[in-house]
Parts: C-alpha cells; structure tokens; sequence
C-alpha cells in the first residue's frame, strides 16, 4: 500500500506543469553570442574576440566540433602564405568559381540553374587566403603543405600538419577537422573566451521592433537568458532532422540516422530563425559522401583501388541506374527505393566475408543470377540480363548502357553471386536562411533582421572543412 501512495505522488509530481519564475532564470550580458562550436562559431568567436568583443560561445552537445572535428580539415585557398613557402601552384578567385560551379554540376545534376550564386562565390572566395593566413599566424594552426584534393587539380587543399593529404592524393586523412577544431578551442581558452557546452539554444529573444536581442537557452536544466549585440548562429545544418529533410530533400530522410554529420545536425538555428521572420530558402540539398553497406565491415567488399567505379549498381527492377565511374554517385542511389552493389567470388577473401551473411537487409547470394534475384526480390529474367549484358560489355570493352569508361569494365563471372544492398552515406546539407553578402539574416523583403546575426562562414570564412 505504502508503496502504490509512493508510486502515485511520483506520477502526480511528473504530470504537473514545470513553472520556471522569472527568478529561476540566470540572465547573462555579453556583446556577442555565439551559438555553436563547428568551424563557423569557432571561427566566428576567435574574430569577434579579436575585435574587442566580449564573447560567449554556446554549444548544446557536451562536446564541441560538430561536424566540423569529423570532416577532412582540408581548406580550400589560393594565393596563401602557406602555398608562397612550398613554391606550389595557386589558384585564382576565378579558378576557384571554376571549380566549384563543375563541382556543383558534377553534384547535383539538374540544380537549379540559379546555384550557385556567382556573386556570392566571389566575395566567399575573396576571403580564402586571408582565412588560412589569419588561421595560421593569429590561431596558430599548422597547415601541411598544400596539395591537390582526392579528383587532382592544382595544390589548394590545406590540411592539417597533423593529417597532410597523402602523396597519392586522395583526400586527406579521416577526421583531420579534429585538428581544426583544437586550434580554435586552444586559442578561445588562452584568450579567456568561454565555451558552454551543454547548452541548447532554444528561442531567439527579440524586442517590440522585432530585433533580435538575445537568446533563450537551457544549460543542462537550467533556463538561462543571454542578452547580447549581436547573436551569430553556427548551428550547422539538417542531416539529422528528419522533418527537415522530408520537406527539403525526402530521398535522403529514411538515412537521417545513419548520416555522419553530427547529431547536433538538426537544423535548430534555421528553425528559430524561421521563428522571428527570417526568409528560407525554398531549396535544399544534402552533401552526399558515397554508397555504403548497412553494415560498416562490409564497405571494402565492394570498394576496389579504383573506389566504386569497377562495380555494377542495381535497382529493384534489376536494372542499372548509374554511370558509376562518376564520382560520388549518391543522389542515385537516394532516388532507388532500393539499390544493390553486385559481386562475385574471384577475390576469395570478400566472398568469405559476404558468405557470413544471408540478410536482404544486408547482403544476399546465389549459385546462378536467377537465384541470386530471388534472394533479392528483383525480377529474375530483368538480372540476369543485365548482368549478360555488362559481363559481354566487359568483354566488348564497350558499355552500351551507359558508356562507363572501359578501364572499369571488370566482368562479374565467378559464382557464388552476391548482392549487397547499399544506401547513401551523408555529411551535411546546403540550405538555411537567406542571408546578404555580410552574412546577415534577411527578411521575405530583403531587410536586414537587426543585429546580425545569421548561419556565417565566420567574418573569416571557413571555405571548406
Ligand atoms: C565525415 C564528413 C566529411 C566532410 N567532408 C567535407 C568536405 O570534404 N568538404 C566540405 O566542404 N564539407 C565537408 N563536410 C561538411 C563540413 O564539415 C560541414 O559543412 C561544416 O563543418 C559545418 O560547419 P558548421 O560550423 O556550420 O557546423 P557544425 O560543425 O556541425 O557545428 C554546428 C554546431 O552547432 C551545435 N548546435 C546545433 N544546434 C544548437 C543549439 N540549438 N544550441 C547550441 N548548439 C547547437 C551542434 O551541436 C554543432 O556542434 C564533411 C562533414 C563530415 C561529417
């Protein structure tokens, strides 16, 4: 009996309101918040701090990085100090925009011709050997010597002394962003900046004109009230807000779990911002990284020294559905309700490895390609003759399907036949708030929402990370 009366009042207790009184709340006063501690707020608090703001930093996961600490870490620049010391090729501000309109070409094939912005690439650009100059005489990083990112071109790409890109030139090495990171939090610390982690950014604070004065937060259960200047937000974007990417891309919203952008990733600064009248943009795109197996172990059954490009992608018709010499190849592979890579046994290790497993969700085999298409729930005589068909391309060193470079055409001849189903790695999305060319937060109207705030690439301007 005592026991249920103990049971009930922890009920009762659990179902009544949680009044917070204006008392409870710890009110802070600073010139500059920063909300979130990737590369941008990191960056954004280093700049401000520099300018003789007094600075807080809030971060509501109990680390910091965000997907900033797991990225490459490579910068892209031309014309830096780093590039001078090495005697090495540099790149122009029109090099660059070069570069990235083929990459967004190369990306997204049938974006919107309005992406992207050439203006806005520009004043970007503008400021790339300026940030890596700034980052490494006033923040102390150590840049490697630079060199070519993963697809070639010429020596732009500056990692960290700690991760160079190796001499092969692909990429540079995992979660070099880490390095980044560690600059910036050891320049923030010495220069006596805090950084809460811990606290989530809830509710953009405004006055009568609708000006944005501060922000609402919880620091663990704690309500906390931040009146600054200004309030910049580094919040990242959407990988991981399902909602977010159902509206904005819903090819990708069933991979919300598995991104590997950070948690943190939910798209929280563009929501509140949303919330006291910024304008959003009507598109969104997510950075895909490349197919994978829903089992981690199995990526390297189907990875080869030429990456993906010797492998044969099918559909649930059985069919191909991609060049896939092309880079990246994820966006496809979003577009398929479901994709397979298809593999034989001539490297016996792999097929021991994919024996180990009999799992549609997984990885499925077959003694011939009718029973490898049973297993898979595809069209059997559809498999089979695109398999025929791929196998004579090989040996016509032509692929009539999709034109694949003939370097890449290796047939798939050696029962057992096995198929692992494959899904599309990300790393964070494109997308947000509209902002102008100083990174303030605009207005359906194109006015500016007073102070600045906005999701910048930092008064500096972290180009790539
Ligand atoms: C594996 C991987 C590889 C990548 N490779 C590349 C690449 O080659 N090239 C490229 O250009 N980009 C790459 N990216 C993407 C790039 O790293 C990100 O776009 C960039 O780092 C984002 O920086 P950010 O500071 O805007 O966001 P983040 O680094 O994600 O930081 C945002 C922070 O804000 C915090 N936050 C969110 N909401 C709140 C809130 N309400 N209150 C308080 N804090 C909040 C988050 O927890 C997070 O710590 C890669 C990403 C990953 C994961």
């Amino acid at each position: 009996m005592t026991k249920f009366k103990t049971l009930s009042l922890s009920v009762v207790l659990a179902c009544l309101p949680f009044v917070v009184s204006a008392a409870d709340i710890e009110k802070i006063n600073t010139d500059v918040v920063v909300v979130g501690s990737g590369g941008t707020g990191l960056s954004a608090a280093a700049s401000a701090h520099q300018h003789g703001a007094k600075v807080l930093l809030i971060e509501k996961q109990a680390f910091v990085g965000g997907s900033s600490a797991l990225a490459g870490g490579a910068i892209a620049a031309g014309n830096t100090n780093p590039q001078k010391r090495a005697g090495t090729q540099n790149v122009s501000d029109d090099g660059f925009v070069n570069i990235w309109i083929k990459d967004q070409d190369r990306s997204f094939p049938g974006a919107d011709e309005s992406m992207p912005d050439e203006a806005r690439m520009h004043k970007i650009i503008n400021e790339f050997d300026k940030t890596v100059n700034w980052m490494e005489k006033d923040i102390g990083h150590k840049f490697a010597v630079p060199r070519p990112f993963g697809y070639g071109g010429p020596n732009y790409a500056h990692a960290p002394a700690e991760s160079p890109i190796p001499a092969s030139g692909r990429g540079s090495s995992p979660a070099g962003g880490r390095f980044v990171v560690k600059a910036f939090t050891t320049y923030l610390d010495n220069a006596g900046v805090p950084i809460m982690t811990g606290t989530k950014a809830e509710e953009l604070i405004t006055d009568s004109k609708g000006n944005v004065v501060g922000v609402k937060a919880m620091k663990g259960k704690q309500p906390i009230e931040i009146r600054a200047k200004a309030v910049i937000l580094g919040t990242g974007g959407f990988a991981r807000n399902k909602e977010l990417l159902e509206k904005f891309v819903p090819s990708y919203a069933p991979y919300t779990d598995v991104s590997n952008a950070t948690p943190g990733a939910t798209g929280d600064g563009i929501i509140m911002a949303q919330k006291v009248g910024a304008a959003g943009f009507k598109d969104g795109w997510v950075m895909g990284i490349s197919p994978v197996s829903t089992k981690r172990e199995l990526n390297n059954t189907f990875r080869t020294k030429n990456v993906y490009k010797d492998d044969v992608f099918v559909n649930q018709d059985g069919k191909r559905f991609v060049k896939e010499d092309l880079p990246y190849i994820v966006d496809p592979i979003a577009n398929q309700k479901a994709a397979w890579a298809i593999l034989d046994s001539k490297d016996t290790n792999k097929a021991a490895l994919l024996a180990k497993y009999n799992d549609p969700e997984i990885v499925v085999s077959g003694k011939n390609w009718e029973e490898l298409a049973k297993a898979m729930g595809v069209p059997a005589a559809q498999l089979k003759a695109t398999m025929d068909q791929y196998n004579q391309a090989c040996k016509d060193k032509k692929d009539p399907v999709f034109d694949k470079n003939p370097e890449f055409l290796v047939p798939f001849e050696q029962a057992p036949f096995y198929a692992v189903r494959v899904i599309p790695s990300t790393m964070g999305t494109i997308g947000g708030v509209r902002t102008n060319d100083k990174f303030q937060v605009l207005r359906a109207d194109g006015s500016v929402i007073k102070p600045e705030f906005g999701r910048i690439y930092q008064i500096k301007k972290l180009s790539v990370l």
